[in-house]
């Protein structure tokens, strides 16, 4: 195999003393992972982004392993907690309660020029290195010597805040166009320079992107919505010339002159995210936040600037054909129920702030296990446009005395109540 990338001779192995890695910001769980693995006789690092934000002095977000143990190897040693999963990348999943924390076989890397579809061949702990993205995700720890790895120059790109693939950059988006939105993931979310070459490569292979599968491309936006970094992120990804590939309609809408106000939505979305990034605002209320703005301008066109107030049935039809436009047509796999949620949450603006009529707080409403949602959705709103603040707190504290008496009812029937199972949305803290 004619490998792209080439290593260090030998790798460069840093140690306590100059790394100072926090030990606290290391998972406890990842630690007995890594070390079952070697009392087994594996050789096993922590590695990839965990490594990166550990040095950044950052808490990373989840904990990555690479071992020599083989999945079928994992499944033996953590038993009923082991889940194996994926074709394209078979995987180990570990679970701890809710927490899960990933497990993957040392893998080699990619024949020069193909599109990858394929990525479960087996390989050395340098092959592993070779196959990631960027230097910066290519480091290894060793949690029980306390060093840090590096067989691709990672360690002094992090220290000159500098992102460059691994390998030749052209070569590497091309085998998987995935990494040119990694690419500007990571310079949104650390505010690094891009190496030259790979900002050379990112224009130059820039159409590829409609290789990838759309799912993979849809989970990374997801998690930069979710980031507390998305609107650096998408003006990074509308200056690449990668969103009008991806989201033309919105693209379009964003080059118009009311193209600030969805920035505007997703600066609210980031600084409520950046304050607890493991629990950031749920999906569908991310996704509106692309879509709302639009739906306003577009109320203001087809029906105000006429002198006509929509019926709500109107509004319900125009955020269908919105949301089809602006995500569906794009991805035609975006999941149902979340667009039939972000319908909801956008029609539901409406009903608590109608163009005409009083404002009445229907029980009925608020009833919907979903209207938690439309209410965080209100709450960015107002954050928005402040004109807001009296309607949405109105709703708020017609809400939690709906919720309050519908607790109390609860009790009442309940006197020892057992334990409960929530099946509704994510964060019911968020519009509080
Ligand atoms: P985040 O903080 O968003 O989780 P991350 O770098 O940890 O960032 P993951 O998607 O969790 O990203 O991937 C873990 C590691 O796997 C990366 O650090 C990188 O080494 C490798 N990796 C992920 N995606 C790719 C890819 N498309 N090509 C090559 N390597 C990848
Ligand atoms: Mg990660």
């Amino acid at each position: 195999m004619k490998s792209p990338n080439k290593a260090l001779e030998e790798p460069r192995v840093y140690p306590f003393s100059e790394h100072q890695i926090d030990e606290e910001l290391i998972d406890p769980d990842a630690l007995y992972v890594v070390g079952r693995l070697r009392e087994a006789g594996y050789s096993a690092y922590i590695v990839g982004g965990s490594v990166r934000d550990l040095l950044l002095k950052k808490t990373p977000k989840d904990f990555d392993i690479s071992t020599a143990a083989k999945p079928e190897d994992i499944k033996r040693l953590f038993g009923r907690s082991c889940l194996l999963i994926g074709r394209r990348f078979r995987l180990a999943h570990i679970r701890f309660g809710h927490k899960v924390i990933e497990v993957s076989t040392f893998r080699s890397g990619e024949n020069e020029g193909d599109l990858i579809v394929q990525d479960n061949k087996w390989g050395s702990e340098v092959e592993d290195v070779l196959r990631r993205d960027f230097t910066i995700n290519g480091l290894f720890y060793d949690p029980q010597k306390k060093e840090v790895i590096d067989y691709v120059g990672g360690w002094e790109d992090i220290h000159a805040n500098l992102l460059k693939t691994i390998g030749d950059p052209v070569v590497r988006f091309r085998q998987d166009p995935v990494r040119m939105i990694r690419l500007l993931k990571f310079q949104a979310r650390l505010k690094f320079e891009v190496h030259t070459q790979s900002k050379a490569a990112l224009n130059k292979c820039l159409d590829e992107i409609i290789k990838s599968a759309p799912a993979r491309i849809l989970e990374e936006i997801f998690r930069m919505l979710e980031s507390g970094s998305s609107t650096q992120f998408f003006k990074l990804m509308a200056e690449s010339g990668l969103l009008e590939l991806l989201f033309p309609s919105l693209t379009h809408f964003l080059n118009g002159p009311h193209g600030s106000d969805v920035l505007h939505f997703l600066e609210k979305a980031d600084q409520f995210n950046k304050k607890d990034l493991k629990r950031p605002l749920d999906r569908a209320v991310l996704s509106s936040c692309l879509i709302f703005p639009i739906l306003e301008r577009e109320i203001g066109t087809q029906f105000l600037s006429k002198n006509y107030s929509p019926h709500i049935g109107e509004i319900m039809h125009l955020t269908d054909v919105l949301i089809d436009a602006v995500v569906i047509s794009s991805f035609s796999h975006f999941p149902r129920r979340m667009s039939a949620t972000v319908a909801f949450i956008l029609s539901t603006q409406y009903r608590m702030t109608p163009f005409s009529g009083k404002r009445h707080h229907r029980p009925k409403l608020m009833q919907n296990k979903e209207f938690t949602l439309a209410m965080q959705f209100f709450r960015l709103r107002s954050q928005v446009n402040p004109q807001l603040d009296e309607a949405y707190c109105s709703w708020r504290n017609a809400y939690h005395q709906m919720e309050q008496a519908g607790e109390h009812r609860h009790h009442a029937a309940h006197p020892h109540p057992r334990r409960q199972h929530s099946h509704g949305p994510r964060h019911a803290d968020a519009a509080k």
